[in-house]
């Protein structure tokens, strides 16, 4: 018999990393990171009409130490690209980016020489959310998307060091 069965009943086993997991996904912190016309809509999604605080989120925070979520709103120049991976390397482990637009994505219309033909060049990126500009209800499904990646994110993980060890191990193949 397995210990599920022999628990009474209104009792229900986890792990730490689930309840982590969930704690997390419920208490986001994102850092301000305006850079372009999507931040417009990224403010709008902060606004009451969209009520961002249901999903466990609600102030923009200007300190990337009091930080755990960039949202990549908007083009990134090249001069501003250092910026946006010192704020990144500032916020605390674990950490989320999500890129909010075709601009954050690709480069989008920019498709010249001031302009990083995406941030995934600068910081890793989590989730990428299509549109120019995204509506402020794709941003809160793309918030959702990565509630399930927060829920299920084993413990102690450095996302950068598991990519570069997953690409030696790829090219050691
Ligand atoms: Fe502006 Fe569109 Fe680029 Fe967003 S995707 S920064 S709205 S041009």
């Amino acid at each position: 018999m397995g210990i599920e069965e022999k628990l009474p009943a209104g009792v229900a086993l986890t792990s730490v990393e689930r309840v982590l997991g969930l704690a997390r996904k419920a208490s986001v912190w994102p850092v301000t990171m305006g850079l372009a016309c999507c931040a417009i809509e990224m403010m709008a999604t902060g606004t009451p009409r969209y009520d961002i605080s249901r999903f466990g989120m609600e102030v923009f925070r200007a300190s990337p130490r009091h930080a755990d979520l960039m949202i990549v709103s908007g083009r990134v120049s090249h001069r501003m690209a250092p910026i946006v991976r010192r704020v990144y390397d500032s916020m605390p482990e674990p950490k989320w980016v999500i890129s909010m637009g075709a601009c954050a994505s690709s480069g989008g219309m920019f498709n010249n020489y001031a302009v990083v033909q995406g941030c995934d060049h600068i910081v890793p990126v989590d989730v990428y959310l299509p549109g120019c500009p995204p509506r402020p209800e794709a941003l809160l499904n793309a918030i959702l998307t990565l509630h399930d990646y927060m829920r299920t994110e084993p413990l102690g993980v450095h996302r950068e060091e598991a990519a570069r060890a997953a690409e030696k191990a790829a090219l050691e193949a």
